[in-house]
């Protein structure tokens, strides 16, 4: 017998193509991230790995992945099949399990025994050899699982729940505002888990803010990188000085910051037509902070007409926090830092600006702004992880 690891992966709604697609990108996301051979077989992904010495818990950062197994493969042979169970449920007895039953199910294939009757001859076996186990149909501490092919079997006890979610690779690609908040690396680990392709860019404003900064937006890359399933995460570190200082000496000062914002998205759609983008991410919550009143959200996203998407529009502050720290954001992304969008920012920013508005004072710029807007452009620069 040999060891294995078996994923199940939700296959509701996919269809033909769209199925296909998504098991070859399940698949070679899973070898990228791991290393491990990776292989289709039976509606399902067997990967060849030694689960006792090495770490599979990797798996539990795949999208796509919906649980997984450490099982036994043996030839479709009851001997075989149940010296595998035996030494499957010594490790649970070892973990202190007192109750079991054997669940099996079987291909059409010409084994000689039916279910039941594989379920009655190990669950025997089992009981004769561990003495302290007993069965309990109804609420066993483990279930042992057989599985009979046409060639192979295989045995295992525990489900360890996945991701869930879609394949990075299989959602297209979008561009990521992320800024070094707890918010938006949340936002891009959500774009991920339907299957997108992220493409980061941050803001920066050299000289305000210096190198803890990028430190930081590094660290949160290569902290999302651990769920993008080993495909490459580019970050873009655009300086919005030229924009920003333009926009302390011309603007209304109660318009600062949407007029800020609006120039972001607008260099968000440049960066995404190069990159052929098709959406940009936000960490924006619908709330009560002056850039995220509907209004203002309205009139920050009518600067571009790429769609804007939001995932956390309806979580808590709180729940976000909790994904945070969940995905192991959270802790770089408290390290202090200068905030781009408040440095010349007054204390009571426009809540409800009006979208006329902006747009006339931003037509008084003439194209002074757009200029600083492609300054600030020609000085991008991208790291991959
Ligand atoms: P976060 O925690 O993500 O910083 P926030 O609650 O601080 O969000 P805002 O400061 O209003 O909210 O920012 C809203 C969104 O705008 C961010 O989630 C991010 O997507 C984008 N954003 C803000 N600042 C930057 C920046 N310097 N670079 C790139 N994107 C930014
Ligand atoms: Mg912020």
């Amino acid at each position: 017998m040999e060891k294995v690891v078996l994923v199940k992966y939700s296959e509701i709604g996919l269809k033909g193509k769209n199925r296909r697609e998504f098991e070859d990108i399940l698949i070679s996301n899973i070898k990228r991230s791991t290393g491990w051979l990776v292989l289709w077989r039976w509606g399902r992904i067997l990967i060849n790995v030694d689960w006792e010495n090495e770490d599979i818990s990797k798996l539990s950062k795949i999208f796509g992945v919906q649980n997984y197994s450490a099982a036994y493969m043996t030839r479709a042979d009851l001997s075989e099949i149940e010296e595998a169970s035996l030494v499957m449920s010594s490790m649970e007895v070892e973990k202190g399990m007192k109750t079991f039953k054997v669940h099996a199910k079987r291909a059409q294939t010409d084994f000689p025994y039916g279910t039941y009757d594989v379920n009655k001859l190990i669950g025997a076996e089992i009981l004769r050899s561990f003495p302290t186990l007993s069965v309990d149909v109804h609420d066993p501490d483990f279930v042992l699982n057989i599985e009979i092919k046409e060639n192979e079997a295989y045995v295992y006890s525990r489900k360890i729940k996945g991701p869930g979610g879609l394949p990075v690779g299989t959602g297209g690609k979008a561009i990521l505002l992320l800024s070094g908040g707890i918010d938006s690396p949340v936002s891009g680990w959500y774009a991920m888990k339907r299957g997108v392709s992220i493409t980061a860019l941050s803001f920066t404003s050299p000289p305000y803010t210096g190198k803890e900064s990028e430190d930081k937006l590094i660290d949160l890359m290569k902290k999302l990188k651990e769920y993008s399933g080993g495909r490459d995460l580019p970050l873009y570190l655009c300086p919005l000085t030229p924009v920003l200082e333009f926009l302390k000496d011309s603007a209304p000062k109660k318009l600062l910051l949407v007029l800020q914002r609006r120039s972001m998205m607008r260099i968000a759609e440049k960066l995404a037509k190069k990159v052929k983008a098709s959406a940009v991410y936000t960490g924006e919550c619908v709330g009560q902070v002056a850039s995220q009143t509907l209004e203002n959200i309205s009139v920050i996203e009518s600067a571009v007409s790429l769609p804007v998407i939001r995932p956390l529009a309806g979580f808590d502050k709180i729940e976000i926090v909790d994904k945070a720290r969940e995905i192991g954001t959270y802790e770089i992304s408290i390290r202090p830092q200068v905030d781009v969008c408040s440095l010349f920012v007054p204390k009571r920013p426009a809540t409800k600006a009006n979208l006329e508005t902006v747009v006339d004072v931003e037509r008084e710029f003439s194209d002074k702004l757009l200029k600083a807007e492609e300054e600030s452009y020609a000085m991008i620069k991208k790291v991959v992880f």
